[in-house]
């Protein structure tokens, strides 16, 4: 579903170079929840930028879904996400001035999906995750956990094979977050392929595997029940 070759990243800002990525090789398969970890500054978010198309990587290749994605320009690279990618942030990312259900409905909207099947998946992935009853609420009448379902139920509309969640519980407390992994396991139960970033080991203990960074290199590359090559 992934594969990154070689990929590397340079930061250049005037005369200073900064290299967030070394030659880093990953492969992820349909259907795996994995867990990025390392430290601040180890190359985490850079990593999931490429992966997710936000970004593009400075030598190496890409390829998602069967599709050699370092080729492509940024209408291509837009087009690549809306329709493979659904993405959840530590800090929601929700609109403030609109509805639940307004936020879950905004990227069919984007996607000329029109308004009575937005509407209906909508309503069908709120109740999924618990939020039936919420719908006409504004994120801010919300709790934090009832926040991420939200986004979670926002990442989920475009059907996207991939989930990337970048330190989706980082703002959460203890039961919230474990109510927000039992969510991903089910998203994933059902077929999707996850990645997610975070600081916390009983976080990334919810993946079946364990990447680990360190200084824009794959430092450790654990799966559940084997030892780590
Ligand atoms: P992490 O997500 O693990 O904290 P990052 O991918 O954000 O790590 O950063 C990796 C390295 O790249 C760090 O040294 C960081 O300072 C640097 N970096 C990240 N983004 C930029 C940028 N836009 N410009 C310059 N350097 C950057
Ligand atoms: P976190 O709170 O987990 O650090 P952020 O919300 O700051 O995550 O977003 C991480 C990165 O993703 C940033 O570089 C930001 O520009 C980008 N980003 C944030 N929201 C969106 C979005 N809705 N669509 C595309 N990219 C986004």
């Amino acid at each position: 579903m992934i594969t990154l070759t070689d990929i590397s990243k340079v930061y250049k800002n005037g005369s200073l170079e900064v290299q967030a990525l070394s030659p880093v090789n990953l492969q992820v398969e349909r259907g795996e929840f994995v867990a990025i970890m390392g430290s601040s500054g180890s190359g985490k978010s850079t990593l999931m930028n490429i992966i997710g198309c936000l970004d593009v990587p400075t030598s190496g290749s890409y390829n998602l879904d069967g599709q050699e994605v370092h080729t492509l320009n940024e209408d291509q690279l837009s087009r690549v996400r809306n329709q493979k990618i659904g993405f959840v942030f530590q800090s929601f990312n929700l609109l403030g001035r609109q509805t639940v259900l307004q936020n879950v409905m905004l990227p069919m909207m984007y996607a000329g999906i029109p308004r009575e099947t937005r509407n209906e998946r909508a309503m069908e992935l709120l109740a999924r995750v618990g939020l039936a009853e919420r719908v006409k609420h504004r994120p801010t009448e919300l709790s934090g956990g009832q926040k991420q379902r939200v986004a979670i139920a926002r990442a989920l509309t475009m059907k996207a094979p991939i989930l990337l969640a970048d330190e989706p519980t980082g703002n959460l407390d203890t039961k919230s977050s474990y109510e927000i992994m039992d969510l991903f396991k089910q998203i994933h139960a059902e077929g999707t392929t996850i990645v997610l970033v975070t600081h916390e080991p009983d976080i990334a203990e919810h993946a079946d595997r364990v990447l680990l960074f360190g200084d824009g290199k794959l430092l450790k590359d654990t799966r559940k029940g084997s030892v780590s090559s």
